[in-house]
């Protein structure tokens, strides 16, 4: 069925984008059951609060539990979206040995494990992802203990070695590199099947397109390969290129590359 998406925030409207492009698109197909919150809806006074100073003092301050376990109870028990009707699936004796669903409870932090293409791959195979978007200091890490120890698939994840004012920019991050591996969400499945950080791991090669010649670029004269027609050479020259790209770049993608999924030629470039 379509992958359900769950965004628990203080700005909803920080999330609004998720209804422009390809996710949008992916939302009115439903091949995405997306749905935003407001935190302070579980608020339980009318001050509407949902923070409160550090237990051992310091700055800022820290989301409160009380809120975050209302409003992450009553969305990690929403129905899920059915999977398109089909003859087998209505047969009563096949529901019941249907598994249970794989609901996802993903903490954006910079103190998280790092999310990658990896990850992306892993979450894109859930039935329900629910984001808890912090501010301020983050969320009281009761939360994301209590969950865990209730047998909810928890995540705490930073997607990169920076920090954010909040999880929203890192979850509209999250979501498009996770929707778009889901089967429909792209126009063109082949474009995700050799791209940088899937396959071997290398960097993608350098792309080019038309005029051939540019402000004194010449393809002709920099890249005759790609205007020989020759798909061998071609896919080796550009193999070529990602090795030495990542060599350059990512000298720690280079230290990690899997030996099986390289070539006598990459070893030689
Ligand atoms: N005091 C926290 C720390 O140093 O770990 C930083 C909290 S940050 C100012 C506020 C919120 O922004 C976090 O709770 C998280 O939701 C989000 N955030 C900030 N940087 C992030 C990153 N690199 N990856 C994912 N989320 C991030």
């Amino acid at each position: 069925g379509p992958l359900r998406l769950d965004v628990v925030t203080i700005f909803p409207d920080y999330l609004r984008v998720l209804d422009l492009s390809l996710i949008g698109r992916a939302h009115a197909d439903g091949l995405l059951d997306l749905h935003v919150h407001d935190l302070r809806d579980w608020t339980h006074d009318r001050h509407r609060t949902v923070d409160d100073t550090p237990i051992g003092g310091g700055a800022g301050m820290v989301m409160k539990p009380d809120v975050w376990g209302s409003a992450l109870d009553d969305v990690l028990a929403a129905p899920l979206p059915a999977a398109p009707a089909s003859a087998e699936v209505a047969e009563p004796t096949k529901v019941a040995s249907l598994p249970a669903p794989r609901r996802v409870l993903v903490i954006p932090t910079p103190s998280g494990e790092l999310f990658t293409q990896r990850t992306a791959e892993n979450l894109a195979g859930a039935d329900q992802l629910v984001f808890a978007c912090g501010r301020y200091e983050g969320i009281d890490a009761r939360v994301a203990e209590h969950y865990a120890s209730s047998g909810v698939e928890v995540h705490e994840l930073s997607i990169g070695d920076y920090v954010l004012n909040g999880g929203e920019a890192a979850v509209l991050v999250m979501i498009e590199a996770i929707a778009r591996l889901r089967p429909g969400v792209l126009g063109n499945p082949e474009s995700i099947v050799e791209e940088s950080h899937t396959g071997a791991g290398l960097l993608e090669y350098p792309v080019y397109t038309r005029p051939v010649a540019w402000r004194g670029l010449d393809l002709a004269a920099t890249e005759p390969v790609l205007l020989s027609g020759d798909h061998a050479r071609i896919d080796r020259h550009r193999r070529d290129q990602a090795v030495a790209r990542t060599a350059v770049r990512r000298p720690d993608l280079m230290a990690r590359l899997d030996p099986a999924r390289l070539d006598a030629g990459d070893r030689a470039a």
